[in-house]
């Protein structure tokens, strides 16, 4: 072991930004992944096995540095209400770029709760095993990460008291446009590969799937670690409580997404559009698999049906709106599948109490990263808005916790872009609602709105382009497509070719109007991320911000530009200032009181008198204490009352 680090970042009397990656850097070389800074928990993705995670030491905890499961055990104590006084419901909210590692964290965190709580094994089991499951479906190996979560979620566990009762997930923003593109060194969806490599020569048949080499959506040499991934895929979906026959439908629709995606066409002499002749065969494996009329699928691939004044009124496809109708086919049925997935997992681990029974939650939000690509799309403006809203979220309660320091965070951006009537989501719904409007026009409209906002600039480029100014830099947008992928309509057509398959998964997905929290409508995305908003700032917050040490996902490397920048936008440099310089916890004298004696009517003064506690300060209504003042008094008071019990007894 080399020299001793400092275990909390907020403890440097020197700060600044060559001190602070000093220490990080010194710790990450002697594995000391984990730094606090206050209860802000930073953590390194290590990119190699650890063994601070063995259950030995999950047990030991209390005497523990840093360690992600003290963030776990301050979540689930606080819930119960040992710690400080506050709300009972808690979240955890993990952040950091793609491959930091916030799904790992999850995964930590949900393990230790289960622990914490001594769980009942069926239910901690089928908790368990709903991450393999959703990463199986909405993971996919990207240029950032092997397993990059394409979607967001927040799991939240129920308990009753101090044991776990059920969890409920919410998904947003599935990443569906993977299933039918991928870029350069990327995949598609996990599952895709893992079904093709682990299935049964039995079960091929069953669902009519041919040689991996012959899918356009799924081309990559057999990996052997894939044909076990399925069978995990398998067991957690029989430990979580799907039933064989949906488990068999799911399957056989995603096969059908796969002969769909081969589906090829071609214009003939007199400039009739018609399926390939190689691909004849698809056609007839894509009916067979989603469980329609062959003609039914081909209507629907190379014809739009629109009903005007009772008449239904034809128009053919061209080659390339005959690949579109195939390609948004394919997203639409993963899409639903997915929001299946989730709403049966929900279904199944749904709390089993009298609806009286009042549950506590502790909610863990694993959320993509702020995202800045070569071209960004409708996509990456969702996700960076809900990390602008995040960041929001943790901005307010830092500086809410310091009256002194608020001024630095001002909200401009939630007023500019979110809440305003006027706001950029708002004007996007509003130009979605006119079927001429362009999105040449919508960014028209943005630029005459926002002109002279400090957070936008106007581009002058003949595509539709604009760029925000975000909290993590600067992001250009291309517009083009912006309006269709917000209205996110299924065509009609569509949709009733769905309704009539004999493939009762399908029919039921797609009988639902409106999808469920499932598959999120980019559309309703901004309103269910502010149902999630609210839920946060009424619980009690926990952060966890990852950090990526290198580019190269490399062990033992860290490359301080990087590490640095991402402190930097993560508005941690100045947390550890205010957390440093700041008073975290203010109780009214009356709470304080409370809190520290029930038993004796003690004043303030006193208690704190007796204790050797510096630094704190008395204000006209109520105390000022830093952050590490909590831990230090409980430790205190606890041998104080220990004492006071005796003096109690010694009076009767
Ligand atoms: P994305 O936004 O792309 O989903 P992420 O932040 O969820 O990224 P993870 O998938 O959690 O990133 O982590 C990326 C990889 O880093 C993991 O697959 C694992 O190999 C490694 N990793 C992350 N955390 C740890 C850890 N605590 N110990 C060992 N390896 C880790
Ligand atoms: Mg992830």
């Amino acid at each position: 072991m080399g020299e001793k680090l400092p275990e909390d970042l907020a403890s440097l009397s020197e700060l600044d930004e060559k001190s602070l990656l000093e220490v990080l850097t010194g710790r990450f070389t002697q594995n000391l992944i984990y730094t606090y800074i206050g209860d802000i928990l930073v953590a390194i993705n290590p990119f190699k096995y650890l063994s601070i995670y063995e259950k030995e030491v999950s047990v030991s905890l209390k005497s523990l540095p840093p360690h992600i499961f003290a963030v776990a055990d301050r979540a689930y104590q606080s819930m119960l209400g040992r710690l400080a006084t506050g709300p009972k419901n808690q979240c955890i909210v993990i952040s950091g770029e793609s491959g930091a590692g916030k799904t790992e964290s999850t995964k930590l965190l949900l393990r230790h709760i289960m622990e914490l709580c001594k769980a009942n094994s069926q239910l901690e089991q089928q908790i368990l095993q709903v991450n393999p499951l959703l990463e199986a479906f909405g993971n996919a190996q990207t240029v950032m990460n092997d397993n990059s979560s394409r979607f967001g979620k927040y799991i939240q566990l129920r308990f009753q008291n101090s044991s776990v009762k059920g969890a409920k997930i919410n998904e947003y923003l599935l990443e569906k446009s993977r299933v039918v593109h991928q870029d350069e060194g990327e995949q598609n969806f996990h599952i895709f590969y893992f079904m093709l490599a682990g299935i049964s020569t039995e079960d091929k048949e069953i669902y009519g799937l041919l040689d991996p080499t012959r899918y356009r959506f799924g081309k990559e040499d057999v990996v052997h670690a894939w044909r076990l991934k399925y069978a995990e895929v398998c067991n957690a979906m029989d430990m979580v409580g799907f039933e064989e026959q949906e488990k068999v439908d799911m399957m056989t629709i995603l096969a059908g997404i796969l002969s769909l995606g081969n589906i090829a066409f071609e214009t003939t002499d007199s400039d009739a559009l018609k399926v390939s002749e190689a691909s004849r065969g698809w056609l007839k494996a894509t009916a067979g698999q989603f469980g329609v009329q062959e003609e039914d699928l081909l209507k629907s691939l190379t014809c739009t049906t629109s009903v005007t004044r009772g008449e239904a009124i034809q128009r053919l496809h061209n080659q390339q709106q005959a690949e579109d109708a195939r390609d948004s086919i394919a997203k639409v049925a993963y899409g639903r599948v997915f929001g299946w997935i989730v709403s049966k997992i929900n279904e199944l681990l749904a709390p089993k109490v009298d609806c009286d029974v009042e549950l506590s939650e502790i909610g863990i939000l694993d959320i993509f990263g702020f995202e800045n690509f070569a071209v960004n799309r409708f996509e990456q403006l969702c996700i960076n808005l809900a990390n602008e809203q995040l960041q929001y979220f943790f901005n307010h309660l830092v500086s809410m916790e310091n009256s002194f320091t608020h001024a630095r965070f001002v909200p401009l951006f939630q007023d500019l872009f979110l809440t305003k009537p006027i706001g950029i989501l708002s004007l996007l719904d509003e130009q979605s609602a006119f079927p001429q409007a362009t999105d040449r026009d919508f960014v028209d409209k943005l630029n005459s709105k926002f002109k002279t906002a400090p957070n936008f600039e106007v581009v002058r480029n003949h595509t539709p382009l604009f760029t925000i100014v975000h909290y993590a830099g600067k992001v250009q947008y291309n517009a083009s497509g912006f309006l269709e992928k917000n209205r996110d309509t299924i065509p009609a057509n569509i949709r009733e070719l769905f309704i009539n398959s004999v493939t009762p998964l399908l029919s039921v997905l797609f009988a639902a109007t409106i999808s469920r929290t499932g598959t999120l409508m980019p559309r309703k995305a901004k309103h269910s991320l502010a149902v999630l908003m609210e839920k946060m700032f009424a619980a009690g917050p926990h952060f966890v911000r990852c950090i990526k040490p290198n580019r190269s996902k490399q062990p033992d490397q860290l490359d301080s530009k990087l590490v640095m920048d991402q402190l930097r936008y993560n508005g941690l440099m100045e947390t550890i200032r205010i957390r440093r310089d700041g008073f975290s916890w203010r109780p009214k004298f009356r709470e304080f009181v409370e809190r520290s004696f029930g038993l004796f009517s003690f004043s303030c003064m006193s208690i704190l008198n007796s204790t050797q506690l510096s630094g704190w300060k008395c204000g006209s209504s109520r105390l000022f204490f830093k952050y590490w003042h909590q831990e230090e008094l409980s430790r205190l008071l606890e041998r104080l009352g220990r004492a006071a019990l005796v003096i109690q007894k010694n009076y009767r």
